[in-house]
């Protein structure tokens, strides 16, 4: 485990005998704070800049989950990973610490070893998290991931294909006709439009690792990894047909047209091919009277 100073770990417990523990293993690494109540708990969090919080619920239940429920619907501190503390005995605390947004759970008696390795993960994956923010993954104007963001997701999911001997599909969706839709109702009406296509295709996203992106300009890129070519037609119509029915408010409906191919990838086959083959369906779409789906084939 790595000393880390600039990690910032805020204990709560109304038990000392608890933050006495929490604070023995993890000072030698982290800037550790400690709070005796949620009320304390809650000002310390708005104030400082904590990086992670270690909650122990065997405190009145009820407060730990309205401490939780604030600090989650709060923008400023919903990203600060919580862990709870707990009774082995009581998994339905446990439970509904998750629901509200819990990221982990240690069982007491207090096991040095564990309590560190499970800090550290965390730790471990806000500093990746950072990372990928810095790379600038995310497009402004949509706020889902950019080209790079999607490049880096397809490719791992490419080697895991090829890895689990599955397929992997790929839709390019491009806004009918936008350059007039400009025109018509100008360029800020469009980023609009864009903005509510792109929540339209998080929002049907079925799977966890299906994964959308702005390609660029109009076009958005859809990735499903497992899924064939059928079910990648099936998935990408409904998506086709409930951006014909959304309404955006003082804008008129848009359409879109979407080119669908699919692969087994193989450390023969080149993810520039799946591209190719998603533009030239895509392309298919667009000379065969737009706002419709194509597959390659
Ligand atoms: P088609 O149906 O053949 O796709 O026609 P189209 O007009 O959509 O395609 P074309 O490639 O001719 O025009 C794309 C337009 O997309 C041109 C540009 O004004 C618009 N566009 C590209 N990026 C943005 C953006 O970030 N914001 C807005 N508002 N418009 C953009
Ligand atoms: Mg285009
Ligand atoms: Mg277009």
């Amino acid at each position: 485990m790595d000393l880390d100073r600039d990690f910032t770990i805020l204990a709560v417990s109304d038990n000392c005998t608890n933050l006495d523990i929490l604070s023995s293993i993890l000072t030698p690494y982290y800037s550790v704070k400690m709070a005796t109540s949620t009320g304390e708990a809650l000002n310390l969090v708005n104030g400082l800049d904590i990086n992670l919080v270690l909650l122990d619920i065997a405190m009145e239940s009820q407060d730990c989950h309205e401490f939780l429920a604030k600090v989650k619907s709060n923008e400023d501190t919903e990203r600060i990973p919580v862990i709870l503390i707990g009774d082995s005995t009581k998994p339905e605390y446990e439970e509904l610490g998750f629901a509200l947004g819990a990221v982990d759970y240690i069982c007491k008696p207090f096991r040095s070893s564990i309590v560190k390795v499970r800090i550290n993960n965390q730790r471990l994956i806000s500093k990746q998290i950072r990372a990928i923010e810095e790379l600038n993954l995310q497009d402004p104007v949509t706020v889902i991931s950019n080209r790079r963001g999607f490049d880096n997701r397809i490719h791992l999911e490419w080697l895991r294909a090829i890895r689990d001997k599955t397929s992997l599909s790929l839709a390019i969706a491009d806004i009918d006709h936008f350059k007039a839709y400009n025109d018509e109702y100008g360029h800020i009406q469009g980023d609009v439009l864009l903005r509510a296509l792109a929540r339209k295709f998080v929002s049907m996203l079925r799977r966890p690792a299906d994964f959308v992106a702005r390609w660029g300009g109009e076009e958005f890129v859809i990735m499903m990894p497992n899924t064939e070519l059928a079910g990648a037609l099936t998935h990408t119509e409904e998506i086709r047909k409930s951006v014909e029915e959304m309404l955006v408010p003082n804008l008129p409906t848009a359409t879109i047209s979407i080119g669908v191919a699919s692969v087994f990838p193989s450390i023969n086959s080149s993810m520039e091919e799946l591209f190719n083959m998603a533009d030239s369906a895509l392309y298919k779409a667009k000379n065969s009277g737009r706002n419709k789906v194509c597959g390659f084939s």
